[in-house]
Order: C-alpha cells, then sequence, then structure tokens
C-alpha cells in the first residue's frame, strides 16, 4: 500500500498574536512579509512550517499563556524537527534567552524592532543555528498593505516606544524611546489604505499625543491629524490611541474639532484616582491635572467621548484611595473604563514593592469600577435615544445575525436592521433603545 502525503507547493506559516492593537498591526506586518516570500497562512500550529507567537508582556497572564502554548507544541516539534518556531514582540525583548532556557524547542526570538528581519532570520534558523534578535532598529518597514484583517479599516503606527516610565509599565523596556514616524509617510500609507479601499484608519502610539515631539520640528499630533484630513479625502474617519493626560493641549483640541472626519472619542488613561498612588505610579500628574486635561479637551469638543483606564489593586492602594477613584469615576462621567488588576512585572520600579492586595480584593474593586460605570455609561446612552446619529458600519452583528452594526465617531456601537450589506458605508441611525454597551436603532 502507498502511503500518501500531502505535499505543499508553498511554506505555511502560523501565527497568533497576543495584547494590544500595535501587536495585531505587527503581526499584520510579518505575515505581510512572509506573504510576499511566498507563506502560506495556516489556521492550526499541526499545518505549519513555521509557528509564531506575537506576544505581550504587560501581564503575566499573557506570558503564562504563551508558555503554555509552546508546551504543546513540543511533541510536534519532536515529530517534526524542521518545524520552525518563534516567539516575537514584548516579551521575546523581555524574557530574552529565558525564553529558549523554558522552552528549548523555540527556535526563533524576535525583539520588538526586528520583526520587519523576519523572512531573513528564518533563513538563519534554517542553517541550523538558534536565532535571538533583538538590536533596535528605525521604524521603517515596508508594509504589504494588502495584508490586513478588514477591508474598510485599518491601524497605522505612528509611533512607537515610550518616554514615561510608570512604575508598573515594561513598555518602555520592551519597546523602547519614542520615536515618531514622518507626516509624509504616515500621510503616503493612508492614501494606499484609501486606494485599497479602507475607510478607517486609527494612528497608534503608546503616547500618541507626544507624537512628533522627538523629531523636533514643529511635528505634532495636532499637524498629522490636520493633513490626514486634508491630504486623504475619502476616509471617513481618522482615530486615535492610546492618549496621556500631560499632552492635551488646545492646539489638539482644536485639530479635532475643527475636522469632522476626526474621532471624537478620546481614550485617556488616569489609573487611579488618589494623587499618593498616581504619584507612587510616577504617571507624572494629580487628579486636578487630569481633570484640567478633560477640560481642555471638553471645552472644544461637544460631547466628547472619553474612556479611561484604571488599575485596582496597586501596592499599597488602601480601601479610602480605592473609594477616590470611584468618586472620579462619577464625577468625570466616563462613557466607558477599562480596569486592570494590577500585576506585578519584573523589571519595574513597583514589582519591588510586592503584591500586597490580595486577588480577592483585586477582584472586588474591579466588580466595584465595573459596576459604577455601567451605570454612567447606561445614563448617558438613555440620553442619547430619540436622536440621530452617522453610523460608519462594520459588518453583521454577532450576537444578532439579522442585524448590522458600526460605530459612531463617539466610537458608540450602534445595531440596527438594514436590508442589504452596508459594511464600509456611512449610514445614518435614529437611536430608539439601548443596553451600556450598545445603542439600537433604525435607519433614517
Ligand atoms: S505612559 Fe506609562 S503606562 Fe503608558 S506606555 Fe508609557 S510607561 Fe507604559
Amino acid at each position: 500500500m502507498t502511503e500518501v502525503t500531502q505535499v505543499r507547493a508553498r511554506p505555511t506559516v502560523f501565527l497568533e498574536d497576543m495584547g494590544c492593537q500595535m501587536n495585531r498591526l505587527d503581526s499584520e506586518l510579518v505575515l505581510g512579509k512572509l506573504k510576499r516570500e511566498g507563506f502560506e497562512r495556516v489556521d492550526q500550529p499541526a499545518d505549519a512550517d513555521v509557528v509564531l507567537y506575537y506576544t505581550c508582556s504587560v501581564r503575566e497572564h499573557a506570558e503564562d499563556k504563551v508558555y503554555g502554548r509552546l508546551g504543546t507544541l513540543r511533541r510536534l516539534k519532536e515529530e517534526r524537527p524542521e518545524m520552525v518556531i518563534g516567539v516575537m514582540g514584548c516579551m521575546a525583548q523581555n524574557h530574552k534567552d529565558l525564553i529558549f532556557k523554558r522552552a528549548p524547542h523555540v527556535d526563533l526570538v524576535v525583539g520588538t524592532s526586528r520583526f520587519e528581519d523576519v523572512a531573513e532570520l528564518l533563513d538563519e534558523v534554517k542553517h541550523g543555528e538558534r536565532v535571538m534578535a533583538l538590536d533596535r532598529k528605525d521604524l521603517a518597514f515596508d508594509r504589504d498593505i494588502s495584508v490586513r484583517p478588514r477591508r474598510d479599516q485599518a491601524f497605522i503606527t505612528a509611533m512607537r516606544g515610550c518616554n514615561k516610565f510608570c512604575t508598573f509599565c515594561i513598555v518602555p523596556f520592551t519597546q523602547g524611546r519614542e520615536r515618531s514616524r514622518s507626516v509624509t509617510e504616515l500621510v503616503k500609507e493612508a492614501k494606499q489604505l484609501r486606494d485599497d479601499g479602507v475607510v478607517e484608519i486609527t494612528l497608534l502610539g503608546q503616547r500618541i499625543d507626544t507624537y512628533g515631539l522627538d523629531r523636533q520640528d514643529g511635528t505634532t499630533l495636532a499637524v498629522l491629524l490636520e493633513r490626514l484630513h486634508e491630504d486623504v479625502s475619502g476616509l471617513e474617519r481618522i482615530s486615535y490611541l492610546t492618549s496621556h493626560p500631560n499632552h492635551m493641549s488646545d492646539e489638539l483640541a482644536r485639530a479635532v474639532a475643527d475636522h469632522p472626519r476626526v474621532s471624537r472619542y478620546l481614550h485617556l488613561p488616569v489609573q487611579s484616582g488618589s494623587d499618593r498612588v498616581l504619584q507612587e505610579m510616577n504617571r507624572g500628574y494629580t487628579v486636578d491635572d487630569y481633570r484640567r486635561a478633560v477640560d481642555v479637551m471638553r471645552n472644544r469638543i461637544p460631547d466628547l467621548s472619553l474612556a479611561t483606564d484604571w488599575i485596582v489593586g496597586f501596592p499599597g492602594e488602601t480601601e479610602a484611595e480605592f473609594d477616590q477613584s470611584v468618586d472620579l469615576l462619577r464625577e468625570l462621567d466616563f462613557q466607558g473604563s477599562f480596569v486592570f488588576k494590577y500585576s506585578p512585572r519584573a523589571g519595574t520600579r513597583a514589582f519591588d514593592r510586592g503584591d500586597p492586595v490580595s486577588r480577592d480584593e483585586k477582584a472586588r474593586r474591579n466588580q466595584i469600577i465595573l459596576e459604577e460605570q455601567k451605570k454612567s455609561s447606561l445614563r448617558k446612552n438613555r440620553a442619547r435615544i430619540g436622536s440621530e446619529v452617522d453610523v460608519l458600519v462594520e459588518g453583521i452583528s454577532k450576537r444578532n445575525s439579522a442585524k448590522w452594526t458600526g460605530r459612531t465617531d463617539r466610537n458608540l456601537i450602534v445595531c440596527f436592521p438594514a436590508g442589504k450589506d452596508l459594511t464600509g458605508r456611512l449610514v445614518r441611525v435614529r437611536l430608539t433603545d439601548c443596553t451600556a454597551l450598545t445603542l439600537f436603532g433604525e435607519l433614517v
């Protein structure tokens, strides 16, 4: 009897990304590069010649997940020693050769600045070498814009790195100092994406509001938003993530207010309502400074949609200090909150302070913030019922296949029935009902 084996004409790659939008975009860039080298993407590691994990180091849980994944690949690697296993991104930059020690069957460790060399690094592995590439290079990347999960939306990396060194955060160590791409380069990339069907771009940076400052030539986020708005017609929406309270300026507020296709959604992490905790976190502002930053933006942008991040259970956070966070949440009327239970990260300054707040207590505080936020979101959404909004349609609703879903320029999710595919179109919807997270309506 002849054994039939499937022979693939092209090499195959499995890639799983974890963590933030920037990781998702970087993994798209990696896939684009490998596609040009002839690779075909597959959905299972068992079908792949190359297995890559694009990793996150912000939380311990994310790193444990990667080691778990690597553990399950050990058997596969024994059966197929020619299979290449690689770890890329923040955890690679952070753990370095510890990854080889904990998972000796890994062949490739690639840090946050070398992902564009993935094809060349894979060649080195094929020559029998175990490769670790962690050094920093500049931002240039020859992007294959056709590789992206959605046809109508795309992320663009405007800058990388962070100079802030919050005491809980590993990012400045994994991503290095702030480096901004030029306005010209970003406008060119936005035009290419627009020509390929993209109607919404999101500019990414760890502190996007410091975009351009490292170039010392007058470039700012406000300048970039204006140029994109003026020069790239056809984009329905221009969004930006993530902001830091120290850099909210009237110039930025005006750039948003004066350009209708720039999103009115501001993700402005506050992290705590206690001045003492903020100082311990080295956030660089007080609660009053944060209030002023919000005022600067709200003064020019009516109904600004403001979302924030909270860390609960930071070492030493008392019950009274946590209550100050809850009070601030109520006071500032956020549209949304992302809550994170503190997780100590080796290599950060806060790591030495241990993790004294118990898991149960963190879970309790987490739940309180979520419940308070839910009340606030619901109240704000109810006030919108009866009004009309422009919705950029994203596709069929995951929860109800009879409905379509999209977002407003304030990043509010809207669901509505429609008889045809309106993906990528801007439609007007009258709001009729809501939950805390979703608005419902009908086409006008
Ligand atoms: S601003 Fe702070 S939390 Fe944000 S990336 Fe920089 S160091 Fe991390």
